[in-house]
């Protein structure tokens, strides 16, 4: 006979781990699984910022942000350890396309929207301040900017969701791989292959729901689910990192690309210098999601434009890049403008739900989300936790 679960969940990234936590914590049996490692996918490529996302006020994606900062705020309290404050400065020059009311427009609906809350404060830096920020190219400097926002490491969070989901009682597979699905009127039965068994031995387990987290690879663990669910049209949005070997010492540095006026962020990493994105259409495997050659230059000439210290060797040297993917609404314009809304696709009767695209930041509202569109198919169950007050913790 095979093992049964209420919720069996397809992937280990922050949303996997998420619905996990939600899950058990709502008092059902779980099993994730992982195909290759936790947070192997998006969850450990990112820019590893809890935010609300400043530039999304421009596409006035305004419940966007106000639900990250309101999930911000919540971390910041459950997750001292792993998710702090940062200074975050913008510079604004003569050519700079933002320009400083702009800024204080958009700075001030941030605040509002964090409910004035810790590190809601904003604030236009004097001269005097200049020279302490790390050798930023003070030509043509006008105004610096200084607001707050929040700083993890993506890796570190997403286990330490996982380690709240599996002290609650759920059960991670991994290595794991999800074959296939057969969704019927009583529930869901997955095949998964046990990928270190010398066998590839292929398991079974029935679920009353199906999650699936599978971030860049959803797409593909929805097209091997019977009966055949429609899948939205979705592109996969390739960005890169680079990591040079000084870290700002002033905080975080907010800039604007002078090519095509895209924000890129120069952050302190782990004693270093971690500077992105990019936006690149990606087509293929996303396992083999590389940073291009382009993508470096591209990164590499917006820190030199700002930073005179990084022209030549030395602190200009890249010592590591990486790449993680998007997965965005399909669309004509450029990936930048497009919605970084998440979507929950919930299929079959409400067994089958996909959860594509979305923030690192919003993991545990989306989590909670996902799992009260799913309710309905589930049995009740007395909860164990609310996830706004389990505390996460580094190992
Ligand atoms: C360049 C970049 C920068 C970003 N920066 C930020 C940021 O600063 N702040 C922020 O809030 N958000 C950011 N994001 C968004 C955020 O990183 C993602 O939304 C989030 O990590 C997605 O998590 P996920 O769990 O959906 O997917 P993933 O983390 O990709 O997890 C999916 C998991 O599913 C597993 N899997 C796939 N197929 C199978 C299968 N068949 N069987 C078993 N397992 C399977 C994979 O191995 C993987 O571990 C960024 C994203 C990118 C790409």
């Amino acid at each position: 006979m095979s093992r049964s679960v209420d919720v069996l969940v397809v992937g280990a990234g922050i949303h996997g781990a998420g619905l996990a936590q939600a899950a058990a914590a709502a008092g059902h049996s779980v099993l994730v699984l992982e195909q290759s490692a936790i947070a192997a996918g998006s969850s450990s490529r990112s820019s590893k910022l809890v935010h609300g996302g400043l530039r999304y006020l421009e596409s006035w994606q305004i419940r966007l942000v106000r639900e990250s900062l309101h999930e911000r705020t919540l971390m910041l309290r459950l997750a001292p350890e792993l998710v702090r404050l940062q200074p975050f400065h913008i510079p604004v020059y003569g050519a700079t396309r933002r320009r400083p009311w702009q800024l204080r427009v958009g700075l001030s609906m941030y605040a509002a929207l964090a409910g004035f809350g810790p590190g809601a404060r904003f604030s236009s830096l004097p001269r005097s301040a200049w020279a302490a920020l790390d050798g930023l190219e003070t030509h043509g400097l006008q105004r610096v900017f200084r607001y707050h926002d929040a700083q993890t490491d993506d890796a570190a969070l997403t286990a330490a969701v996982l380690r709240s989901a599996q002290s609650l009682g759920a059960a991670l597979a991994l290595p794991a791989r999800f074959i296939a699905a057969d969704v019927h009127a009583q529930g869901v039965r997955v095949r998964y292959r046990l990928t270190d068994s010398a066998a590839g031995d292929e398991q079974e387990v029935r679920a009353r729901v199906l999650l699936n987290a599978a971030g860049p690879w959803a797409a593909q663990v929805a097209g091997a689910i019977r009966p055949a669910l429609p899948v939205p049209a979705l592109e996969l949005v390739q960005g890169s990192h680079l990591v040079l070997p000084a870290a700002p010492q002033a905080g975080c540095y907010y800039l604007e690309s002078p090519r095509d006026g895209r924000a890129v962020f120069a952050l302190p990493w782990k004693g270093k210098l971690l500077a992105g994105t990019t936006e690149v259409p990606f087509r293929g495997d996303p396992a083999a999601v590389t940073p291009s050659a382009s993508e470096r230059n591209y990164l590499l000439g917006v820190l030199r434009h700002y930073f005179p210290a990084l022209r030549s060797g030395g602190q200009g040297v890249v010592e590591a890049a990486f790449a993680g993917l998007r997965v965005l609404p399909r669309g004509s314009g450029h990936a930048f403008h497009r919605s970084r809304e998440t979507l929950l696709d919930l299929q079959l009767a409400g067994r089958a739900l996909s959860i594509y695209g979305g923030k690192l930041t919003t993991w545990r509202a989306v989590s909670e989300r996902a799992l009260a569109q799913l309710a309905p198919a589930l049995p009740a169950r007395a909860a164990r936790a609310r996830t706004d007050q389990l505390p996460l913790t580094p190992p």
